[in-house]
């Protein structure tokens, strides 16, 4: 038997966070409608701060709430699809997938079944209750707006083979990197069956009646993976194929392709669009919630879908009605372009809402952003991340920079100034250290905006040409020649 604590916040299950009760609402797929919209800006409203806030699972959670949501709002909220019928599964992670199922124009299969049908299943399925709150589902439909480097502990990936469509499995097996092909190919409709598998093998292994519960990896890497996946295929009327390649590598998402859902796209369906609206970190006042659902009704299909980058896609655009729907995400305070610097902004909840944090992420975030809007004009999206401690909760994969908070007063000679500060790194983690490599250390905030404006601004003059990536540029130089590069008579901060 097995153990290991997990805590996860969910609609029946609120904690307490730093500022205040905090409650998940989990949107399976991350697929609301104009009057779901509605419900949550009250909610919002009446016992939360006035907002809510895109997880990076395409969640919902409101915070700063002061005094428990009665019974009669949660049975509101579960008619409304926005809670599970059976609130002993509702703390299971939201079943993720991309948010352009059913309308990329690339994409191999709509996912958005898979996603429901595994929905219906945990709700009716109490047993499951006994699962992991961390247990995590994804489904990517092979379209453009790909989800498959994203965290989960079981993936299914989609390819074409001989005019067939079949979902490849995936296990997350080791920690903050994404799933690892395991080379089993799957017919959809057999999804269904191999999940419920994964689940009962996992349930007979750990102590049903223990609060803790340890994550699906443990168990799998404690069994060994095929003898796991032995236990799995002894509970299947059906023989699973293999594919002879067996792929042991992690699925990726180009970095570009994160951010290819901002903007209007055309979608599968003829003289249709999407628009992809940038929300800073994530954040919507619950009046842009009320406004956006009611836009999505009026010129789209009351369809607003939540994406795993904190931000919404307003769908099924007619092709005439593009510009009016723009110029009202502006009317509404939102942006709607990729060089946006808060369409690739992402921080933790920082000082405000996590007690291990050494700063104010989000509040720096948002003033950084502001700077670097009056001071660079981006014509690539630059991933920036803000994390309170090395946890890094907010974003798993690479960034572009990642600035991680420390408390000045750690560094010896400040002695115990407490000045909140970053250690700043830039480049791909995959190759170097947990954050990619580390550039500058104890930055201040207040040298902060220059520092990374100047950062940006070395990208774009140096670069081989347009297409090359941020990612790509700094890999290319040490961290003596990208220091170098800094110093050049531009240089307007006192660089440690
Ligand atoms: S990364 Fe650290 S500081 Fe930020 S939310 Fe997670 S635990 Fe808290």
């Amino acid at each position: 038997m097995f153990s290991g604590f997990t805590a996860c916040p969910g609609l029946f299950y609120a904690t307490s966070a730093q500022d205040g009760i905090l409650s998940r609402l989990r949107i399976p797929g991350g697929i609301l409608n104009s009057q779901q919209c509605q419900a949550i800006a009250d909610i919002a409203d009446n016992y939360g701060g006035g907002y809510v806030d895109v997880t990076n699972r395409a969640n919902l959670q409101i915070r700063e709430i002061s005094q428990g949501i009665n019974s009669g709002v949660l049975q509101q909220l579960q008619n409304l699809g926005l809670g599970s019928h059976n609130s002993a599964v509702d703390h299971i992670r939201n079943i993720m997938t991309s948010p352009t199922a059913g309308i990329d124009p690339d994409e191999l299969i709509d996912t958005r079944p898979l996603v429901k049908n595994w929905d219906d299943y945990i709700a009716a399925h109490p047993e499951l209750s006994g699962l992991s709150a961390k247990f995590s589902v994804c489904f990517d439909g092979g379209g453009k707006v790909a989800v498959s480097d994203r965290l989960n502990d079981i993936l299914f990936t989609t390819e074409l083979i001989d005019t067939q469509v079949y979902l490849r499995l995936h296990l997350g097996l080791i920690k903050s990197k994404p799933p690892i092909d395991t080379g089993i190919i799957l017919l959809p409709e057999q999804c269904l069956s191999i999940l419920a598998a994964l689940a009962d093998v996992y349930l007979h292994h750990i102590d049903i009646n223990s609060q803790r519960k340890p994550r699906l990896r443990e168990i799998v890497n404690s069994l060994g993976w095929e003898n796991y996946l032995q236990q799995v295929e002894q509970r299947l009327n059906f023989s699973w194929q293999r594919c002879e390649k067996f792929i042991n590598t992690s699925s990726q998402t180009k970095k570009e392709e994160c951010f290819s859902h901002i903007g209007v796209h055309p979608q599968r369906q003829e003289n249709l669009f999407y628009i992809g609206v940038v929300l800073p970190l994530g954040r919507l006042e619950s009046q842009q919630i009320r406004r956006l659902g009611d836009l999505a009704a009026k010129y789209g299909s009351g369809t607003i879908r939540l994406t795993p980058w904190q931000n919404l896609l307003i769908t099924d655009i007619h092709q005439k009605s593009v510009i009016d729907v723009q110029n009202k995400i502006a009317e509404f305070g939102l942006d709607s372009t990729v060089t946006n610097i808060k369409s690739s902004l992402i921080a933790c909840s920082g000082k405000r809402g996590c007690a291990a944090s050494a700063t104010d992420t989000k509040g720096h975030a948002l003033a950084l952003a502001d700077y670097l809007e009056t001071h660079v004009k981006l014509d690539s999206p630059i991933n920036i991340h803000f994390s309170g401690c090395e946890k890094s909760c907010a974003q798993h994969h690479n960034s572009d920079i990642t600035l991680l908070g420390v408390s000045d007063g750690l560094r010896p000679a400040v002695g115990d100034r407490n000045i909140e500060s970053y250690h700043v790194y830039v480049g791909d983690r995959e190759n170097h250290a947990k954050f990619g490599r580390k550039i500058y250390q104890y930055v201040s905030f207040a040298e902060l905006p220059a520092l990374i404006e100047q950062i940006l601004k070395v990208y774009k003059i140096y670069r081989f040409n347009h297409d090359e990536s941020f990612l790509e540029f700094v890999n290319r130089y040490s961290i003596t020649q990208l220091k170098d590069l800094l110093k050049s008579p531009k240089i307007c901060v006192n660089l440690r």
